[in-house]
């Protein structure tokens, strides 16, 4: 993970470098640096923290001249978040610097025989072995040079270089991990991903895997891992510069969190045609569902969440087994899985490396993949089967909102669509139905008006030393996902439990005024969970209860009540998470976190 960008061009490189940096922040944020090349002399600027430094370093990239240069923002993985391990890293005669994202698995190996060679080490990073094997094997052309490293590396790897003895190129190469180029006029960039690049060009080249670019001013050549030229096609981006923007909200998280009526209108919309589900665009709209044994869902982190909200949809609708498998178990697991198997992935960047690695285990076994990304052209989309974009726009803030919300959006749909299929949902349920997922937007709006005591709330709890959140079924989906929210902005120790569960152990930790959050929008449990939120009451827990809005019994019972619009139950989750996300965020915001980018996390995690 982390984020590099680059830039050729007639214009200062380095503030160009910064601003594509700060779009790139959320990759990763422990440290940031670049390299600028001048009169074949490349000059370093690095620091440990935020880009801010850096730019204060620079004073906004003005101290450094040079019209071509390379930039990284840094998720560590390999030595602390120093200066020192910041990157660019330079080769020991000062003639070449490096930007790497990714991993290289086998560098302690490379690193010895370099040393054995008479190259010293600066860092303690994996990427340092780069920019000594690219000196090593330079003699004259960059892109051979280059060539050649990558043929050595193991991992994981998004790479930018530059050389002094030629001033006039930047040389890039990827293998599973991220990287595109931009195409300008008289520049070029090449950058992690499109939020760095949107306000310079619209014109953009996916690099695939094992191919290198080789970018001056006026041209982009690129070419496959033997050195063969390879013609590629210039994509037209459309996202919105503004989207990328905070847009007058104090944080991207409450803008995004707002932002979710429409993207979740712009993902159903397009494959709602004349009252009929239509993924023709995804090529689905011939899948042989009779063909299908099982589903597995795979994911990681909140997409994982989302998968575990989708299962019960999925069954009910489907009448098909559903598992639910985290990405980074499922790779390992020696998974049981042929060809009547269908794939559901899940994955906002469709960069996320542990999923891409289940993903190509399951295909090696036979399983029928479709994709759930927000990322056109990301690796995730290219390998699947069947993609289904969720068209949410960027998400920025490290904790996602909409990228969840449209991925359960798209669930619904797929279940109804394939339950559909298999005659398992009647003409007039499929009617009532696709209705109640039409409404998504309008019930989203309304749990996003419905509660403006929720920062009131977020005062009562947030000196909390732990939250717990109970909940049964969809309940307990959505309180998987609310625990992680408040967990990863506002760092309170949260657990989800399912209501039943709590007292064959967990009980044991309620005490008086201890916070219990219990969601209560499955109805046809309702009795259930209440019992259970009546027996944490009896040990002195507070509750705080969601629940539809007409639902007078919560109120009666617990301490605070957060409301929806009444919905159906089945798809209720991607509404009821809603009031939850403002809790978390208002919350980390009573507590002074950094909300946007919460310590020790990434977005995208691009290794494993
Ligand atoms: N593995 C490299 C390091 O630790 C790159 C990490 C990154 O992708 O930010 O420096």
């Amino acid at each position: 993970m982390c984020g590099i960008v680059g830039y050729i061009g007639n214009q200062s490189a380095a503030p160009i470098l910064l601003d594509g940096l700060k779009k790139l922040e959320y990759r990763g944020y422990d440290s940031a640096g670049i390299a600028v090349m001048n009169n074949r002399t490349i000059s370093v600027n690095k620091v440990s923290g935020r880009i801010a430094n850096l730019c204060e370093k620079t004073n906004d990239g003005k101290n450094v001249k040079g019209c071509i240069g390379i930039g990284h923002t840094r998720w560590a993985t390999h030595g602390a978040p120093t200066d020192i391990n910041a990157h660019p890293h330079l080769s020991n005669d000062g003639r070449f610097a490096v930007v790497h994202n990714g991993i290289i698995e086998n560098y302690i190996d490379l690193r010895e025989k370099l040393i054995e060679n008479g190259y010293h080490f600066e860092s303690q990073t994996d990427t340092e072995v780069i920019v000594h094997l690219i000196e090593k094997y330079y003699d004259g052309d960059l892109k051979k040079a280059v060539l050649k490293v990558a043929s050595k590396l193991e991992g994981s790897y998004a790479i930018g270089v530059v050389c002094a003895d030629e001033p006039d190129k930047i040389v890039a190469v990827r293998e599973y991990s991220p990287l595109l180029i931009g195409v300008g006029i008289d520049e070029n960039f090449f950058a992690s991903d499109v939020t760095a690049l949107v306000s310079h060009t619209r014109n953009v080249i996916y690099l695939e895997d094992g191919e290198f670019a080789e970018i001056t001013k006026d041209e982009v050549s690129v070419f496959d891992s033997t050195g063969k030229k390879v013609e590629k096609t210039v994509s037209r981006i459309n996202w919105d510069i503004q989207a990328a923007e905070k847009g007058g909200f104090e944080h991207f998280m409450l803008k995004e969190i707002n932002e979710q009526p429409g993207a979740v209108k712009a993902t159903i919309t397009p494959r709602i045609k004349d009252d009929t589900i239509d993924f023709s665009e995804s090529n689905l709209n011939d899948l042989d569902v009779n063909n299908i044994s099982k589903i597995i869902i795979t994911a990681c982190g909140s997409a994982y969440y989302a998968g575990c909200a989708g299962k019960y949809v999925l069954e009910r609708l489907c009448r098909i087994p559903v598992q639910v498998e985290l990405a980074s178990e499922l790779r390992y697991s020696d998974p049981l899985i042929d060809n009547k198997t269908l794939l559901i992935v899940i994955s906002q960047s469709g960069e996320t490396a542990d999923t891409i690695a289940a993903m190509r285990e399951c295909k090696e076994r036979g399983a029928k993949t479709i994709a759930i990304v927000n990322v056109v052209g990301s690796t995730i989309a290219k390998i699947a089967d069947h993609t289904i974009y969720t068209w949410a726009g960027p998400e920025i803030a490290v904790a996602t909102t909409k990228g969840y919300t449209t991925q359960l959006s798209i669930l619904y749909l797929l279940s109804l669509f394939i339950g559909k299929k298999l005659g398992k949902v009647d003409d007039s349920q499929y009617a009532e139905y696709l209705d109640e997922i039409k409404s998504l937007p309008k019930n989203i709006q309304a749990s996003l008006d419905m509660n403006p005591a929720i920062p009131a709330i977020a005062k009562k709890y947030h000196n909390a030393k732990a939250l717990f959140f109970i909940g049964r079924n969809t309940d307990y989906a959505v309180a998987l996902e609310a625990a992680l929210k408040m967990k990863e902005i506002s760092y309170i120790h949260a657990e989800s439990y399912a209501a039943g569960e709590l007292k064959h152990g967990t009980i044991a930790l309620i005490d008086d005024h201890q916070p219990v959050i219990a969601l209560c929008c499955n109805e046809a449990l309702f009795e259930k969970t209440i019992s259970n939120i009546v027996e944490v009451k009896a040990r002195g827990a507070e509750v705080l209860a969601v629940s539809f809005e007409d639902n007078q019994k919560t109120a009666a019972i617990a301490d605070d009540v957060i409301t929806l619009p009444r919905v159906n139950t089945i798809f209720s989750s991607a509404v009821e998470i809603i009031p939850l996300q403002l809790l978390a965020y208002y919350v980390a915001k009573e507590n002074g976190c950094d909300i946007d980018k919460p310590k020790n996390l990434a977005k995208s995690v691009t290794v494993e």
